[in-house]
Formats: C-alpha cells, structure tokens, sequence
C-alpha cells in the first residue's frame, strides 16, 4: 500500500515539475510572439497532456491563462484581482476547445500563470524536508527539469524524505485560483489520506507536528484595514483596535490570521445583519496564528468588517511594535515605539494576514502623549486633543500594500525638510538637538527621488518621504513605504567626526531603501522564496544611483570588492543556497536575508545588465514595475519583461543562475594558429571551495567576454558558453598579446587561466596595464584557487608582492581580504612574525606615497586607501607607523589636535593593541565621552583589538554591560572573537551563555552574524567537531545554515594549513633572508 502512494507521489513531483518548466518555456514563446490565442491554449493543452497523469479527476493540473495588454489598469486603491480577466481552462480536454471558455471577440495577447505551481512547489507544506531534499538532491533544484535518469536517486531520496514528494503535486482543481488553491488542497490532503497506511499517517504526524507549515488558507481575505494603536511608553505597552473589511470566499465557521505575542481581547464579526462572536480563540505558537472559531457558517461571498481589539508589549526585541531607548535632554532614560515588521512582525502588533501577497490598504490611527513626534507611512490628515495629555493623529489611507511595510514611530525628534524637484516633501528625523546631522542624507534623498522616477519612469507614488534615524535598531535600515528606518550610523552625518567612508555607506543605504519604495513596495515579491528579487535588485541600484549622485566615489570599482567577491566566497561552500530558496516558517525565512540574497542577487543583475546593454534593461525595469505594479511577482515576471525588452535569452540565462547554488569556474588555454589567430578553448565545472569534484553536475549559461592587449579596456569578444566546453577563435591577436577573460569582472565566475596565458598577464598587472577591476578579479581569483587547493599559497604570495607599486584603492582592498583570510589561518602557526615582516614591505611604498595628511583636493579613493594602508600596517606591527599613531592619539585624547575621522580607527587600533589597563579605561572615557553612535561604534569595535586577555574578557563584559545597546554588542563580541588571542575565549563565553544571548535576540540575524564569525575562524577538526555537537544539543533556530557553513569553512582551514603549512614557512624564510628588516 505504502509503495503504491510512493510511487504516486514521485510521478506527481515529477510532473508538477515537468509541467511548470515546459509551461514556463511556453511563457516565453507567447512573451515573444503575438500570435493566435487558440494556438497558445492548443500548445498548453497538449504540454498538459503529456505531463499530466492519465485521466484521473483527482490530479487535474490547473491552467490559468491571464489576459494582458488589459486596458483596465488596476488602481492603487482597490485590489488588482478584480480586474485581472482569467479564464480557466478546466482542463485539457476543454482546453482544446477554446470557444467553450473563452470570448472570441477578444484576442490578446495571454501568458500561462505559473505562479500557483511555483507556490505548490516550493513554498507549501513540510518546508524543512523539502528544504532538506533539495539540499541532498541539488541537481534537481527547483525548477530544473528531471531527467528520466534522475528517478532511482529520486527514488531512494523518496524513501527518505516521502512526506514532501506524496504532497509536492499538481493535483489542483480547476476554478482555484492560487489561494483558494492552497486550502483545497487540505481537504485533498484529508482525501489522500484513506490509501496510505498506519504506519504512514503516524510518520507523517509526527513529521508534521516537527516542521509542519502552512501559508494562511485565504477562504478569508482583508481589502482594508483602520488600525489604532496607542503605545504606553512608560508602561511599555500598547493597546489597538482594528476594523477589516474582509471579503469571504469560501464559506467557512472558522477564520486564520498571524498573531504572535499579542491578546485578542474582543472580536466581532458584521455582515449584513447579522453580527458574530467566536465561540472561541485558538492560538497556535508554532505557526504564529490565531484561528477564530464561529458557532455558525459565514455564507460565500460576503462582505463582513471584522473588529478586533487587542494589547500587547511594547518589547526590547527590536521587532514588531518595540522600544527604542534615547536620552533626555538632562540625561535621563526615554523611550520612543518603533516598528520593524520585514519579514514577518507585523503580526507582534496587530491580528492580520501577514504575508507579502495579501495585500490591502491601511487608514492609520496613532494615540500618543501630546509632546511627542507622530509618524506613519502617510502625511497626518487629522489631529485631534484627548484629555490626559493625549493626542489622536489620524493618517491618511495608504495604497494598496503588504503589512510587512506598514510603519509608526513615536517619540522625540527633530528634523530638517526640503523638495525634491519632483514635488515629493522629504524630511530626516535626527535625535534632538542634531538636526544638522540630517541634511546629508536629505540631499541624497531629495535627488535619488527624481533620479529613479526618471530612471523607472514612474512617479514615486506617495506625496512624502520621511526618513528617521531610530536609537535601537537590528537591520541597517529599512524601506517601510513613506517612513524610512535607519540605524543611527546609517543615516546621521556630523562632518566632524563621519569618516569618508561611512558617509560613502550612507549614500548607498539611502539609495538602496529608497529604490525599494518603487522595487519591493509598488511591486512585490509573491512570497519570501523570492525575496532576492528585492534585495538583490536594490543592492544593485544603490550603486547606479550613487554612481550618478557621486561619479567621484568611483563606486562600481568598489562593488566588486563590496558585493561581488563576498557573494563568491559564500556560494562556494557546499551549505550555500540557491538564489531561489524554498522558504516556509518565520525562522527560516530570517535566515535568508544574507549575503546570498543580497551580494550574488546584486552580481547576477549586474551580470544581466551587461548582458542586455543598459538601455534595454532600463525599458525592462518599466515594462515589469507598469504591468505588476501595486501587485506581486516571482521571479520569471522579471526576466519575462527584461526579456520583452531585450529579445534576449534572459530566462534561459538567469534560471542556470538564481536555480542552481555555487557558480562556475571557467578553465582557459590558449593556442596561437596562423599569423594573428588565437583558439581559446574554455570549459566550465562548478567552483567548489574545497577543490573537490561537485557532486552535482551543472551547467550554466555563461555570458563571457574577452579583453586583450590590443585594447585593454575594450571588448574584443562576447558570446555564451552553454556547454561544458566550447572552442573561440579571436581574430588579430598576435602571439605576443595576452588576452583577460571576464574583463571588468562583471560576469559571475571565476577563471582559471593555463599557466602560459598567466605569465601573459602579470607583466601587464606589472605595468599596470589591466583596468583596475581586472587586476583585482585576477588576484581575487588566485587566492579562491590557492584556497581550493589548485595553487600553492607560496605561488599567490609571489605574486601579490607584484602588486606592490599598485595604486588603487579597491585594488588594495581585494588584496587586504585575501591576506586577511590568509592571516587568520597563519594565526595558528608560528610564521606571524615572518608574516607581518611580509606584510610590512607589501604595504609601506604606498604608505609613504600617501603620508598621513590629506593632500588638497586629494581625490576621494586615496582618502580611503590611507586608512587602510595604516591600519593593515598597524596589524603588521609597522613600529614607525604605530608610533606616529600614537603620538596622534595623544594630541587628540589632549585636545590639542583632534583626529581626522577618517583615521580614527588606525589611530585607535594602534594604541589598543599594547595597551594595559590604563588605555583600556581612557578609551572608554572616550567612550562615554561621546553620543554620536558612529564614534561609539569605532570605539567599542577597536577594542576587541587588545591582546590581554583579561582586557579582552572585560570588552564582552562592557559589551553585554547597558552601556553597549544590543543593536551593537555582537559587532563587538565579534571584534574579540576574531583577533586570534580572543578566539578561545569568545567562544567559551559564548558557549557559557548561549540562552541569555538567544533570547535577547530571539534568533535572527543579529544572532547568527555572532555565531559565524566566533567559529569559523578555527582551523581544526577536532573544532569542526566540537562545534558541531555542541550546536546539536543547542539548537539556535534560523543560524542551522550558518552553523553548516561557519562548520565547513573551518574543515576547509584545516586542509589549507595542512596542504601549504611547509611551503609557506620555506617562502616566507627565504623572504626573510631577502629582506633584512
Ligand atoms: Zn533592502
């Protein structure tokens, strides 16, 4: 009996995949052409046909053609749905009789809706199997197509893993649309059930009630909400109603909604003349919701207004409806309530459907004590006194949007205003007293406005902007329509004391927030599995527009070593992820907001924008931002409108991209043939970190281009390398001309070059004739290579010290990664010594270059190299160098001259390092000298930088002490942890008192940033071990991954030590002997 059911659910897994890629390819047949509907519908029957399982009425696959091109653009204020035209074509047999559903007089241009099967796919039931399937199975990731060849792996993975294969199907009924869908297929569930077994059900239990989730059932959805809310700043409570229009669907006596520390306190239901009480409340932890149970059916389509009142703790969590702590202006402790609702908090405050599809407008409500500031996503309309001090300020209604954007803040602040040209009212909320430190941010905000309606062309669709700087603060900042949130260092400039750099970081942050209002707000994801379409857009754009704000920051030049080879160094390992991940409960959804997400989302874009030329993508962006906006998308709809706009491959380039984990590394020879001809033959195999064969067999859709001497810094060749190996003839290249592949190091992967087409090459780094992002991708790839085992880090070693008459800034900052990895594997040896002499004479010719006083008019990029070439030449222990810091130090801690921000750190770091106790209280006078938080930041980092131990004990003890506020205490527990005389001790600390840090930051990122950099940075596996175990009976929800990779990459320092250790002790001995220093 149970083999049977298995066998059923590997068929039906099968075809719901087989189906949605040979629907998808059809999607992009229609994008193109703009042919006969009844063609399309006979094609997409006859794809069913051969997909489907054989008549059986209860594995019907669905086929929702949606109309475009539909005149009746949907409005901001009402829901899209209703004006969408779907037609259903029950199922193949009436799908090839497209008259029987379809209106003939009518012939536009359809598009087959994937996206419930998407939802099927990869966000339904029983994630974390699914999840873990997936991982195991990865050549067959979601979305790529199944070979037949595939099905005895995917058989034995089924026995595993059953549950998800029984339930990931296609059996929908015609006439769901893809919510409707999600609930039926309980009922299904329940159906499926009678065949399988006992033993079957039980297993099935008990995996359910491990890692069961489940999407809301939307039988029941809300259109809009009034929301009151009135925080008790004293009490650190809140209290709220809420009035929702919803729409019934189904009928039902029961209605789901997320809710997760709050208390329901009253709740009725209207509709037409009746009115209803639950009879009961259930809340389910687990699942974050609260169902409503009514004594009575609510009939179908209705129309009811569903009033709920309900209170809460204005908690310390930073998330959800929470407190921010500030001081008075005669020092005295104050808090302001704050929201952080991304990705799933808005239910901490109030009972709603708190998924990024469910969307409604919102007419905001704040009560709060008269004296103080009042913000939401939309201008005040009303405001009106309350005895006892109080103060009711009413909002005006919002558009159409998620909850996870809905946002207030109360508190105390002050702020500076301006217009931006387009006639958006823009304001940045500073502390009191601070309005000045604004007006950065306030001239990035009032230009990127008409920069991005112009380069989107749509209008920012709000009348105001409000961007605040909040005191207690987890996230960098957060894009919350019409009311910014920002750390404070994130967004508050005081040109005295803001370094060069973090100003540069406020610039992007700004840029990137600021793009989501329109990419993330106005159309947003479907659900979380693709919440890289947000982030990883938004990291791209903050570049573009910063680059047209500052052109002087040269910032592309920095994305590389910023965004780029972070992602690389991630996707590496075998626990990364793909772009694209299958994402359920909240836990693991947190989990994702990481560099993947962000730095390889933001690479491949920019990979695409190369690849289609910036005038098409630019049309793409408005083709995808007009059709979906006000709506939600995956992430086919993008490159469906990049693809209108290109006639390019997108979707068959992007899918090898954002589907598959890890990226390819690019093998090259070369061979002269005749006079001026040169074959380069390429091949491609996945990159792994840890130089083994990939289990898995990939193939990506690489777009090269090629470089040579000829012209440096133009392109000679472009084309795809699709297959495994592929064979290129260059023309008018001579024998002598060294060619660069990847030039400007655009293109995700990385190369590997034979040593011949190498020796070309470095005369060229030499001389300084590559471009600087070639000379960068070229060491940047050479150290992955070292790392994977395919190079000797002698041979890297060799070659970086080629690089030292180099000038550029990013440049400097590649090579600083690299020696900083290579620093910490060191650290376990005894060759420090010989690596910091190493070191020293690497960094000191560009030191003296730069000397320690700006130039006039010095160029922005040299400002930033200052830094940190004297920084790395403190940690080289460089003795001319930390002694002038030092006297530095004095003259600023004296008052006689005060320290440019910019070289704060150095200057910092370098007293520090040596320091006894005594340096260690006077910087902490400096400390709590000071209320910028960037200085505090600069501080209480640097100090992890001490090498007494017991000093070092006394930095967590001051970081986990309130001086530290908890935004911040991580960043320097990490200082500690990664200075190799902290390392031990950071981590027994944190072993020690693993419950106490878990819940006060409740899992999250936060969390899980601590956890990566306490552990990977062993280097043994006997670590890996202990690690590993003590994780598995501490288990800290959403840092799994984490845990895996920081895991991996210890195992992965112990083989590096192990294979170069000698060889690296023999280079650095004969260096020594060359260099008597
Ligand atoms: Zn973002």
């Amino acid at each position: 009996m149970y083999k049977h059911a298995l066998k059923g659910g590997i068929r039906t897994a099968k075809q719901a995949w087989k189906l949605k890629n040979e629907l998808g390819k059809l999607n992009l047949e229609l994008a193109k052409t703009n042919s006969d509907f009844e063609q399309h519908l006979c094609e997409a029957a006859r794809i069913i046909q051969s997909c489907a399982p054989p008549a059986n009425n209860t594995h019907r696959p669905l086929l929702l053609l949606k109309k475009h091109g539909d005149n009746s653009k949907s409005s901001p204020y009402n829901s899209s749905s209703t004006s969408a035209c779907s037609i259903v074509a029950n199922h193949y047999r009436t799908a090839v009789n497209p008259r029987s559903v379809t209106d003939k007089t009518v012939k536009p241009v359809f598009r087959v809706e994937t996206g419930h099967l998407n939802a099927l796919i990869s966000s339904k039931q029983f994630v974390k199997v699914q999840k873990q399937f997936y991982r195991d199975f990865s050549s067959a990731s979601l979305g790529s197509s199944l070979k037949s060849s595939d099905a005895p792996l995917l058989g034995d993975l089924c026995s595993q893993y059953r549950v998800i294969l029984a339930h990931t199907s296609a059996d929908v009924v015609p006439g769901e649309d893809r919510h409707q869908a999600q609930c039926n297929y309980q009922q299904k569930r329940r159906a499926h059930q009678h065949i399988q077994s006992q033993e079957e059900q039980l297993e099935q239990q008990k995996m359910a009630q491990k890692t069961q989730f489940e999407r809301l059932p939307t039988n029941v959805v809300p259109r809009h909400y009034e929301l009151l809310l009135q925080p008790n700043l004293e009490e650190f409570t809140f209290k709220g109603k809420t009035v929702v229009q919803v729409q019934v669907k189904e009928p039902t006596n029961q209605i789901t909604l997320n809710a997760l520390d709050i208390t329901i306190d009253s709740v009725e239901l209207d509709y037409e003349c009746t009115k209803l009480k639950p009879e009961k409340i259930v809340y389910s932890v687990e699942n974050e919701t609260a169902t409503l149970e009514f004594g009575q059916e609510i009939p179908k389509e209705t129309a009811g207004v569903l009033r709920m009142s309900f209170t809460g703790e204005l908690n310390d969590k930073m998330k959800g409806f929470y407190r921010s702590k500030y001081f008075g202006p005669n020092g005295e402790e104050r808090y302001a309530g704050v929201t952080q609702f991304e990705a799933t908090d808005a239910r901490r405050c109030f009972p709603c459907w708190d998924e990024p599809a469910i969307k409604a407008t919102f007419d905001i409500t704040l009560v709060v004590p008269k004296d103080r500031v009042a913000l939401s996503n939309m201008p005040v309309i009303k405001e009106d006194s309350l005895p006892d001090g109080l103060r009711r300020v009413r909002f005006d209604r919002t558009p159409i949007m998620s909850t996870y954007l809905v946002a207030v803040v109360v508190g105390e602040y002050d702020y500076v205003e301006g217009k931006s040209d387009d006639g958006v009212i823009v304001r940045v909320f500073t502390p009191v007293g601070k309005r000045e430190q604004g007006t950065f941010a306030l001239e990035v905000a009032t230009k990127v406005l008409p920069y991005y309606k112009d380069y989107f062309n749509i209008a920012y669709p709000l009348p105001k902007m409000d961007l605040i700087a909040i005191s207690d603060f987890s996230a960098g900042a957060m894009e919350n329509w019409g009311l910014v949130t920002y750390r404070e260092t994130f967004v508050l400039v005081d040109p005295k004391n803001t370094s060069l750099m973090r100003k540069q970081s406020i610039a992007l942050t700004v840029g990137h927030e600021i793009a989501h209002q329109w990419f993330g707000n106005l159309v947003t994801m479907e659900w979380w599995t693709h919440l890289w379409l947000n982030e990883g857009y938004a990291s791209f754009v903050e570049f573009l527009c910063v680059h047209h704000l500052f052109p002087e920051y040269d910032i592309w030049t920095q994305f590389v070593t910023d965004m780029y080879t972070r992602a690389l160094e991630l996707d590496s390992l075998k626990n990364s992820h793909p772009i694209e991940v299958p994402v359920g409960h909240p836990s693991e959804i947190d989990e994702i907001f990481d560099e993947i997400s962000y730095n390889k989302g933001a690479s491949v874009i920019r990979m695409l924008h190369d690849y289609i030329g910036e005038d098409d993508f630019r049309k793409g962006m408005n083709i995808y931002l007009t059709r979906h906006q006000y709506g939600n998308t995956c992430t086919e709809d993008l490159w469906t409108a990049l693809q209108e706009a290109s006639s390019k491959k997108v979707a068959e380039v992007m899918s090898s991209w954002t589907q598959h984990k890890g990226f390819p590394v690019v093998s090259v020879e070369s061979e002269q043939r005749g006079g001026s001809k040169r074959v380069l033959r390429l091949n491609q195999c996945k990159f792994t970190a840890d130089g083994s064969q990939a289990e898995e067999n990939c193939l990506w859709t690489v777009p090269i281009s090629v470089s040579t001497s000829k012209n440096p810094t133009g392109i000679a060749k472009t084309f795809l390398l699709d297959k495994p190996s592929m064979e290129v003839i260059l023309e008018n290249v001579e024998e002598s001309d060294w060619i660069k592949i990847n030039p400007g190091t655009v293109g995700y992967y990385r190369t590997r070059y034979s040593s011949k087409m190498l020796e070309q090459l470095m005369p060229a780094v030499e001389r300084m004739e590559l471009p600087p992002l070639d000379r960068l991708g070229l060491i940047d790839d050479m150290f992955a290579m070292v790392q994977a085992g395919h190079a000797s880090t002698a041979e890297v070693l060799a070659l970086v010290d080629s690089y030292r008459n180099e000038t550029n800034y990013t440049v400097w900052t590649a090579i600083t990664n690299s020696l900083t990895n290579l620093h910490i594997l060191i650290s376990h040896t005894d060759l420090m010594d010989d690596f910091h002499r190493f070191g020293r004479n690497l960094y000191e010719p560009v030191a003296q270059r730069l000397g320690w006083e700006p130039r006039d008019g010095e160029n922005h990029l040299d400002t930033l190299l200052r830094s940190l070439v004297l920084t790395r030449l403190v940690s080289f222990r460089s003795e001319d160098i930390i002694e002038t810091a030092r006297a530095r130090f004095r003259s600023h801690v004296t008052g006689t001259n005060l320290l440019p921000a910019d070289l704060r750190t150095t200057c910092y770091k370098a007293v520090l390092q040596d320091g006894d106790e005594k340096v260690f209280e006077e910087m902490l006078s400096l400390y709590r000298s000071t209320d910028l938080h960037e200085e505090q930041d600069r501080i209480s980092r640097a100090l992890g930088c001490c090498s007494d131990v017991k000093l070092l004990r006394r930095v967590i003890d001051f970081a986990m002490s309130g001086e530290v506020r908890a935004q911040d205490s991580v960043f320097v527990i990490v200082a500690v942890a990664i200075n190799p005389k902290g390392r031990d001790m950071a981590w027994d600390f944190f072993k020690e008192n693993n419950k106490q840090l878990l819940e006060r930051y409740q899992g999250g990122f936060l969390l899980s940033r601590l956890i990566k950099y306490l552990i990977e940075n062993f280097a043994t596996e006997d670590r890996a071990r202990e690690v590993e175990e003590f994780f598995k009976t501490n288990q800290i929800p959403g840092c799994e991954r984490t845990v895996s990779q920081a895991v991996e990459t210890i195992r992965l320092n112990a083989a590096w030590l192990q294979r170069d250790r000698v060889a690296l002790a023999a280079f650095l001995g004969r260096y020594k002997s060359h260099y008597v220093r």
